[in-house]
């Protein structure tokens, strides 16, 4: 405000605030404060840096049909890799512009149809968790691959848990149809068990039998994306500022830090300045899947971007500002946020975030991963947890499962914000790693009933308590003394109840609550006593709060949680 310190401190003391300029007052008296000095005052806090980053909301006018993105999931040797390179071959355009042949994260297919198609190269779910963890959400369907001949495994089920909980809708690829022994009904019976019907079974899960190896069907499961990608109504604003998501970033001998975008809205140009998470840079070159210099990059095209300062991580947001100076803010902002979270020392679970996101009113849901040594355990403790009373709090059972607790799980609670429950199972050493480092609470139980019981805490602690207040009295204030030290000091009559120290105070003036506060001193002639009755006099003074008058009423009150029952 550029106004004395002295100044400062004695109008803080004419407001009742005894602060001197070492010490942080509150964001209401600082804004008394400045107003008191004639100046305006906004709020701001240091994360407002980031307000306006991304534009705003497009109009229904602006918004044109983009290609989907669709990301490969399912079990390990079911054919995911070969099915993304048989995919990869199938593209129509390869013959003039040249095959696909980098890798750079990610690949754009044309079909005969001319519809294009975005594929994450990186199969399995790691990736398109770990990206979701860091809010990235990229992928518009899964392709979940199942072997016909090996039927739903342990990372089908994954697989089905993480693309539900990202709420992602599902497509169905029955592979190895080719080998003797596969049975493609066998894989949709068992599908039904994990709520993915598909249209045969009278869902609306769309499925197709393929096969990776022979290229069998592949214009089915293209027709199948493409309709899919139809019915989600995909569009967006190609004209604007790039926005997109850093699909795969790394350190390249002799280019730098080299990163795949993949832009989600505007079009990304040669010379755009961008920042990418807490990176920033300018585009200097683009390269395509196929090798080529490209220098527009639109929705849905993959593009790996050089021009960075360093290399942000996957799952990054990627967002191209209007100049470099508000690219290095931003950069610098978060670059310090990361910092400060590394050298916390947190102690936060995720429980405790939990509760504190749902005593904010941010969530009001209990998201559990529950892991059992018997599929007989995981059926009981889901059906307890169900029959739980969730009128405030929803249970949700994110992935349910038999066997040990695993990375994938820990992924999965941690992008989904869950708590890991294992009965009579353990983590394995990667996953307590790694649930340490991500802060993901994880708990043990060896019999049904404690954890019901201990799931039902969990839920009455994260129910609101019940804040209950009683009156305990009313004393008017028959004279003000200002007594050095202290400040203003009521000398009052308990005219009904008792006024207590430690207790809750109004002051009431005219019928009006003026200020809401806590008694400092509460006197007895010279002594501080405890409880004054009524009909006695006392001295009575507020924390922080100095404009009483004679004639005014202090009134006095407890406030109790109670904690609520289920
Ligand atoms: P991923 O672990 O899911 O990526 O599986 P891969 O793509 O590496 O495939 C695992 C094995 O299954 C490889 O030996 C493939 O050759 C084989 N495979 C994949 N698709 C098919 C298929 O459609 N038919 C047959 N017969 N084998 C396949």
């Amino acid at each position: 405000m550029a106004e004395r310190g002295a100044e400062v401190v004695g109008a803080l003391m004419k407001m009742g605030v005894m602060a001197n300029l070492q010490q942080t007052i509150d964001a209401d008296t600082a804004e008394l404060l400045v107003e008191e000095f004639g100046h305006k005052i906004k709020r701001v806090s240091a994360s407002d840096v980031e307000v306006g980053l991304t534009g705003g909301d497009d109009k229904d006018g602006e918004l044109t049909i983009r290609s989907p993105v669709v990301t490969v999931m399912g079990h390990v040797d079911h054919g995911k890799t070969s099915l993304l390179d048989s995919l990869r071959e199938a593209d129509v355009v390869s013959g003039e512009a040249g095959g696909i042949t980098q890798h750079i994260g990610a690949y754009q297919t044309t079909t005969v149809g001319g519809n294009k198609i975005t594929f994450i190269d990186t199969p399995g779910h790691e990736a398109f968790t770990a990206m979701r963890s860091r809010g990235a959400s990229v992928t518009d369907m899964v392709v979940l691959v199942v072997a016909a001949n090996d039927g739903v495994m342990p990372q089908t089920v994954e697989a089905i848990s993480h693309a539900k909980a990202a709420n992602v809708p599902i497509i169905v690829a029955i592979n190895k149809v080719d080998l003797p022994g596969s049975d493609p009904n066998r894989v949709r019976t068992q599908l039904l068990e994990y709520e993915v019907v598909s249209e045969e079974m009278g869902g609306d899960v769309l499925d197709v039998e393929v096969s990776a190896i022979k290229k069998t069907n592949l214009e089915k499961l293209i027709e199948n994306i493409v309709l899919q990608a139809e019915i989600l109504d995909l569009k967006t604003n190609p004209d604007r500022l790039a926005e997109g998501t850093i699909i795969e970033s790394k350190m390249e001998p002799g280019r730098g830090p080299v990163a795949t975008v993949l832009v989600q809205r505007g079009t990304l140009k040669i010379g755009d300045i961008f920042v990418a998470g807490s990176e920033w840079g300018r585009v200097r070159a683009m390269v395509n899947d196929r090798g080529g210099n490209i220098k527009v990059a639109g929705p849905s095209v993959p593009a790996e971007v050089i021009g960075l300062n360093a290399a942000p991580n996957a799952g990054d947001d990627f967002v191209v500002v209007e100049v470099e100076a508000r690219a290095r803010e931003i950069a610098e902002f978060r670059e310090n946020k990361k910092r400060a979270i590394r050298t916390a020392v947190s102690s936060q679970s995720t429980l405790e975030e939990l509760f504190s996101a749902i005593q904010t009113g941010e969530s009001k849901v209990l998201q559990l991963l529950v892991k059992a040594d018997v599929q007989g355990s995981v059926e009981a403790i889901v059906g307890l947890l169900e029959k739980l009373p969730q009128d405030e709090v929803k249970v949700k059972i994110v992935h349910q499962a038999v066997g040990g607790i695993n990375e994938s799980d820990i992924q999965l609670a941690n992008a989904s914000g869950a708590l890991v429950v294992g009965f009579n199972v353990r983590a394995n050493k990667q996953a307590r790693n790694l649930a340490e480092l991500e802060k993901t609470e994880i708990r043990y139980y060896s019999v049904i009933y404690e954890l019901a019981d201990d799931m039902k805490g969990v839920l009455i602690g994260l129910m609101a308590p019940e804040i209950r207040e009683s009156f305990l009295g009313n004393a008017e204030i028959r004279e003000v003394f200002s007594v050095s030290k202290i400040g203003k000091v009521a000398g009052c009559y308990v005219s009904e109840g008792t006024v207590k120290r430690g207790a809750g105070v109004r002051l009431i003036r005219d019928d009006v609550v003026l200020h809401e506060g806590n008694l400092s001193t509460l006197k007895r002639f010279k002594d501080d006593v405890r409880e004054v009755q009524q009909n006695y006099e006392c001295g009575m003074s507020f924390e922080n709060y100095n404009d009483i008058k004679a004639g005014d009423v202090i009134e006095c009150f407890t406030v109790e949680e109670v904690a609520p029952e289920i």
